[in-house]
């Protein structure tokens, strides 16, 4: 298989990691104690304005949720959003905040640790969190398929998209 880094969506952090000017409130949402550290660093950045710093457990889950969406609905305009912490983390967070009216510049994704990437098996439609290189193959944990975790984020599922390894012979 072989990919285009042009027409990839795969995230360049790098390149992301620049945020709209004019934010007058920003939400940090750090997620585990990595993250906090580094959420301390990037304080000095904000120096003049408002900032909320959340901090939430390492993992994605309800309660990490429950916080941003309360945030998103008492957010106003000139309200920026940083992510700071696993690349599953910040992808999860990023879809409900964009679900949530937020668009692209007004999020800021901080991804400390992309060894863990969350792979959306297309063949049973479940995500789970798997130490893998795109490109490189993982085992679905639901459905026991052969993942090749594809060049694609689906910002919907926010998660990398495997598909089953032998899926095109079929
Ligand atoms: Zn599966």
């Amino acid at each position: 298989m072989s990919v285009c880094m042009d027409t990839t969506s795969v995230p360049r952090w790098d390149e992301e990691r620049s945020i709209a000017g004019g934010g007058r409130t920003f939400t940090i949402l750090s997620f585990g104690d990595e993250a906090a550290e580094q959420a301390r660093n990037l304080l000095p950045s904000f120096d003049g304005r408002r900032v909320d710093w959340m901090r939430l457990p390492a993992e994605w889950g309800d309660t990490a949720a429950r916080v941003l969406r309360r945030q998103l609905d008492a957010s106003r305009v000139g309200c920026r959003l940083v992510l700071v912490g696993s690349e599953a983390a910040v992808l999860a967070a990023r879809a409900v905040a964009v679900a949530g009216g937020l668009v692209d510049e007004e999020i800021m994704p901080v991804p400390i640790d992309t060894a863990d990437r969350a792979v959306y098996c297309a063949h049973c439609h479940t995500t789970h969190l798997a130490g893998v290189e795109v490109g490189r193959c993982t085992t679905c944990p639901n459905c026991r398929a052969e993942l090749v975790v594809y060049h694609h984020v689906s910002r919907h599922h926010a998660a990398y998209l495997g598909y089953m390894i032998d899926a095109e012979e079929r």
